[in-house]
């Protein structure tokens, strides 16, 4: 087969949680662009509605939006029976869904640990479970979560220890999990980004004006990079292009973590 077909995901259906904005939404249009149905599963109704008739318009895909809160098991259950009844079978579980909380350790409260922790972690669990035991019943899957440089260096100068340990706890999970999974055919890897452009940048802007200015200190690449720059990298773990990859992480991160 030539090299490109193996990237191809047409068929195949995609859940990307958060797919409404951001790095998901841009993993989103591209495993969309690659040839799969998208289903965007994020809390905003009005914006995952909106992404999902984006990509369908823009795509041979066919799209939809489910509301979901990671979160919650109920609604993560629903947003997979959801998928199931709409395309008939989960090939590509994409955990982004995720937020931070800049605090300091000492000043954080434990709704603020838990809120970034249950979003972040549990989330990825849940989804993972639900959306596991779907691909247990049909031909297997891929399942990547988006975790972060965050999970392997300490960030400076923002404060943010549970978002830190929330992206620690993907990494790990991630590595049990495709241990746990490889006799069901379900691979399980992790894109870990750098500083990438998005909401998520613009509230740690706030914390600091000359911020971007001291992250790029440690980058060996000239800038920050935007979602598009995170994407490609979703559609080669979601398919066959890395079937022999599994429990790994792919850092994306302009060389950040190197020094
Ligand atoms: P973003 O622009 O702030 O978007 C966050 C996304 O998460 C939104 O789509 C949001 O949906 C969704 N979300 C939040 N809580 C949710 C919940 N409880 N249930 C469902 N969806 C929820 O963030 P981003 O920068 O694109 O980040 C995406 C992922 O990449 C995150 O996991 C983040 O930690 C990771 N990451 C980002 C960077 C970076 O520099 N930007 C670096 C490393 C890793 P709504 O709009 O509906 O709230």
């Amino acid at each position: 087969m030539p090299v490109l077909d193996r990237f191809r995901l047409d068929e195949k259906t995609a859940i990307v949680t958060g797919g409404n904005r951001g790095i998901g939404r841009a993993i989103a249009q591209a495993l969309a662009e690659a040839g799969a149905n998208i289903v965007v599963a994020n809390r905003n109704e009005k914006s995952g509605e909106k992404a999902a008739a984006e990509i369908a318009n823009d795509t041979d895909s066919e799209t939809r939006a489910v509301q979901t809160d990671v979160a919650d098991e109920d609604s993560v259950r629903a947003m997979v029976t959801a998928t199931v009844e709409e395309f008939g079978a989960i090939d590509v579980l994409v955990n982004n869904a995720g937020v931070v909380i800049h605090e300091a350790a000492e000043e954080m409260t434990v709704d603020e640990w838990n809120r970034v922790v249950n979003i972040n972690l549990r989330g990825t669990f849940l989804c993972s479970k639900y959306v596991g035991r779907e691909m247990m019943e049909s031909d297997g899957g891929s399942i990547l979560s988006v975790s972060s440089m965050s999970a392997f260096v300490a960030n400076y100068p923002q404060r943010q220890v549970s978002y830190n340990a929330s992206k620690g706890g993907i990494e790990a999970f991630t590595r049990q999990l495709a241990s746990e999974w490889a006799e069901h055919g379900i691979r399980v890897n992790t894109i870990a980004p750098g500083y990438i452009r998005t909401d998520n940048t613009d509230q740690a802007d706030a914390v600091d004006p000359d911020i971007d200015e001291i992250w790029k200190s440690e980058m060996l690449l000239p800038d920050i990079a935007g979602p598009e720059d995170v994407a490609p990298t979703a559609v080669f773990l979601a398919s066959d292009a890395s079937r022999y990859m599994t429990g790994a992480s792919i850092v994306v991160d302009g060389g950040y973590t190197v020094r």
